[in-house]
C-alpha cells in the first residue's frame, strides 16, 4: 500500500520554504526571529517531499 499525502499536507508542501536539512531550516528560523528572542518556527520533515520547513507561525 502506498502512501498517499492529504491534500491538505501536500498544499502546506508547496507553499513552503523547502531547506535541505534541519541545520539549514534552523538557520533561517533564527534569521527570521526578533534579535534576542527565541525563533517563533520550528523546523520538522515533510512527509511529501522529504525536505525540512518551518512550522508556520
Ligand atoms: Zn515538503
Amino acid at each position: 500500500m502506498v502512501f498517499q499525502p492529504s491534500r491538505a499536507v501536500r498544499a502546506s508542501c508547496e507553499t513552503k520554504e523547502r531547506y535541505a536539512s534541519e541545520a539549514e531550516a534552523r538557520s533561517i528560523a533564527l534569521m527570521n526571529a526578533a534579535p534576542g528572542r527565541a525563533a517563533a518556527t520550528k523546523p520538522y520533515q515533510c512527509t511529501v517531499c522529504g525536505g525540512w520547513h518551518l512550522t508556520s507561525r
